[in-house]
């Protein structure tokens, strides 16, 4: 959830030309169960904290070192969504992991948004010409915060909707742009097949973030999440947080947005000064912590403070 794609240069200078596919790394996957991924625990320490396991038949999360990955299996290859923290290492150990899952290579990465802890390796992929596909608002935010050229997708899309298509003209995946969320440039990835969706940082166990700087909204994760809420699915892997969330999760998670955001209105409506804004609005009882440097940032307080007066 980095706000700022600092130090990405210097993280991506670093890598170097070593992206050959290694052998599997680390612990195998917690095994898929019928009756429902929830239980999956975490095995034992993974290198470099990452950590791969099965949400349904054909499509696993990877946790650790930066942003949750999403592994979508076929006889096409791999769809992944997300390539965490920038650096060679953590891609080989991410390739490693996908290992685990199949041999077959990955034939198509999109990524949910600019924040360096998912782009961090677009670079690795679109140097194999990998299609790296995003929406257009993904690659105007890493323009306007200076992400090197090497780093930018090789494939964006405008408008609502991209479906990623396989063998015979089969929808495999489709790409969805509701609204700016999180970031201006938000990319949700749903698998139709599995009844999955990859939501990446507008879902997360934790406490959420607006990146008004970059484009992002409250009403706009509300919304977004109500978009989502449209699907059929059965899982929704949150850009943050060790497992997938059910429908019932995601619905809950909804209403807190709904919750929080009618109470900032009322706290704007009662004449609450901008400073005061976040301390006035109880969010303990929602499990978020907005008490931290980027919720009081004062940009984001400016944008909260407007979006709270309509
Ligand atoms: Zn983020």
């Amino acid at each position: 959830m980095k706000a700022v794609v600092t130090g990405l240069t210097a993280a991506f200078a670093l890598a170097g030309s070593s992206i050959a596919a290694p052998a599997p790394a680390g612990p195998a996957p917690a095994p898929f169960s019928a009756t429902g991924p929830v239980a999956i625990t975490t095995p034992t320490a993974a290198i470099a904290g990452m950590q791969i396991k099965q949400v349904t038949k054909n499509v696993y999360m990877v946790v650790g070192q930066g942003g949750n990955s999403t592994v979508h299996v076929s006889l096409d290859g791999v769809i992944l969504v997300d390539t965490k923290n920038a650096g060679t290492a953590i891609y080989n150990d991410l390739i490693g992991r996908i290992r685990w899952a199949t041999v077959k290579p990955v034939r198509t990465v999109v990524v949910t948004h600019q924040h360096g802890d998912h782009s961090g390796n677009i670079g690795l992929f679109t140097a194999q010409n990998i299609p790296v596909i995003t929406h257009s608002g993904l690659l105007q935010g890493q323009q306007r915060t200076n992400v090197p050229a090497s780093n930018w997708p090789n494939k964006t899309y405008d408008g609502g909707r991209y479906p990623i298509i396989g063998t015979g003209g089969h929808i495999e995946a489709i790409a969805y742009h509701f609204t700016p969320g999180h970031t201006g440039g938000d990319t949700v990835v749903y698998f139709p097949d599995d009844k999955v969706v990859s939501v990446g940082d507008m879902l997360t166990s934790g406490t959420p973030n607006v990146d008004s700087p970059q484009g992002g909204t409250a009403k706009g994760i509300r919304d977004s999440i109500g978009e989502v809420l449209k699907l059929d699915f059965d899982w929704a892997i949150p850009g943050h947080g060790d497992n997938p969330m059910t429908k019932a999760e995601v619905q809950a998670y909804k209403q807190k947005w709904d919750t929080f955001i009618s109470r900032g209105q009322a706290a704007v409506k009662s004449g609450v000064t901008k400073d005061k804004l976040m301390a006035s609005i109880k969010t303990d009882d929602l499990g978020w912590n907005v008490n931290t440097p980027i919720w009081n940032n004062p940009q984001r307080i400016d944008a909260l403070y407007a979006e709270f007066s309509q």
